[in-house]
């Protein structure tokens, strides 16, 4: 199915482009009046997304990062991340909660379950030595009539 709208942010992998993409996400979907929580939850979960891409796809180098985000009729959502990277060779263990292969004091292995908790659906595709693709939907709730 065709979005309604959408855009398109193409950026370095640096740790200072997380709060950068997050508050794109929200910019951009602040025009269909998401509720507050389900604004907090989409931020978060682009938040981890991104964050992987920092963190785990270009360890040793800068990469780019492309940050896509698509609406559809009836207020759904897509959100897509990727990156060239390194990729993942076992997406199913990858998203096991606690599963990580960052160092132990700084990660939990827990961004993919928050990710899978925040939203609606989440579909992980990686190739490794060429990259992965996240995939976040969500439900935007029904707008209130104004009273
Ligand atoms: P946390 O998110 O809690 O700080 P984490 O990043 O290790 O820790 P997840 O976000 O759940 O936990 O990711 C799990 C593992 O999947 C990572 O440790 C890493 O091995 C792999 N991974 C995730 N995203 C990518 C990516 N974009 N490129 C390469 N590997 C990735
Ligand atoms: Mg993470």
């Amino acid at each position: 199915m065709k979005p309604v709208n959408e855009a398109r942010f193409i950026f370095p992998s640096l740790g200072a482009n997380e709060a950068f993409a997050r508050g794109a996400a929200a910019a951009f979907l602040a025009r269909y009046d998401p509720t507050v929580p389900q604004l907090a939850d989409i931020k978060t979960a682009v938040s981890e997304a991104v964050t992987n891409c920092i963190v785990h796809a270009y360890p040793d180098t800068v990469g780019p990062v492309t940050l896509t985000i698509a609406v559809f009729e009836n207020r759904r959502i897509r959100i897509t991340v990727a990156d060239k990277g390194i990729g993942i060779p076992d997406v199913s263990k990858a998203m096991e909660p606690m599963y990580t292969t960052g160092n132990p004091d700084e990660r939990s292995g827990l961004g993919f379950a928050v990710m899978q908790s925040f939203m609606d659906g989440i579909r992980v595709t990686s190739r490794p030595g060429h990259g992965t693709r996240v995939t976040l939907t969500k439900q935007l709730a029904q707008k209130q009539p104004q009273g």
